[in-house]
């Protein structure tokens, strides 16, 4: 079972790079697993990753199996796995859209119903921390309040899913979205989906395709 969840963490490590949500080493992924995680390491290209390189670590910091350094934002993910229970999968990166939004301090806005993914119509953009710090980790934490994303201030995107499927799949959506609005706004005119059709959309997701 863990070593599924490790082969895990690095297929869908190598599906973010090759998708280009983020690149070199930036952003990290993790997995609850029982009471603690499963991270990536500090500082370790995606295609280089080996099995027993991901760290197992619990929510204090202090590593239980591993050689290597847990990644520098752990905090960010053992915050979220310790307040919300509906979260088993984290996924942040780098990408190049939502970063615009990041660096504007725009929260993104429902251009798209594909926002839908995150459970919200907004995804908020928390102020500005150094990476890696317990300060940025309880503002993303704040930020995301009761929905699946939230943007880091000149830093990247943090989703959370049920499984890596899901995050990976809000991490490809919301840089879409943000894709169009940033467009939109160089255009300079923007229609905005109303707050209920949004919540209808989120009701539809539940049943959508094959479930
Ligand atoms: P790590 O390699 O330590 O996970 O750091 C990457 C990152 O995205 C920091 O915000
Ligand atoms: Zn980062």
């Amino acid at each position: 079972m863990e070593d599924r969840k490790r082969l895990e963490i690095i297929e869908y490590g190598n599906k973010i790079l090759e998708e280009h949500l983020t690149f070199g080493s930036g952003g990290n992924l993790s997995l609850r697993y029982d009471e603690n995680m499963l991270i990536t390491p500090s500082g370790v290209p995606y295609e280089e990753l080996q099995k027993l390189e991901i760290v197992y670590m619990n929510y204090e910091g202090e590593v239980i199996i591993g050689k290597l350094k847990p990644s520098s934002e752990y905090m960010i993910h053992s915050k979220i796995y310790q307040k919300r229970k509906d979260i088993n999968a984290i996924i942040h990166t780098h990408s190049k859209y939502i970063n615009v939004l990041g660096a504007i301090g725009e929260d993104l806005k429902a251009v798209h119903y594909l926002i839908a993914s995150s459970g919200d119509s907004i995804v908020k953009v928390a102020p500005y921390e150094t990476y890696g710090t317990k300060e940025l980790a309880k503002r993303a934490l704040e930020y995301l309040e009761n929905r699946k994303a939230v943007i880091l201030a000149n830093h990247g995107l943090v989703a959370c899913g049920e499984n890596l499927e899901e995050a990976l799949q809000i991490s490809r959506d919301l840089e879409f979205c943000a894709f169009v609005y940033v467009k939109a706004l160089a255009v300079g005119k923007v229609n905005i989906i109303p707050d209920e059709k949004i919540k209808e959309v989120v009701e539809k997701f539940k049943t959508h395709g094959q479930i």
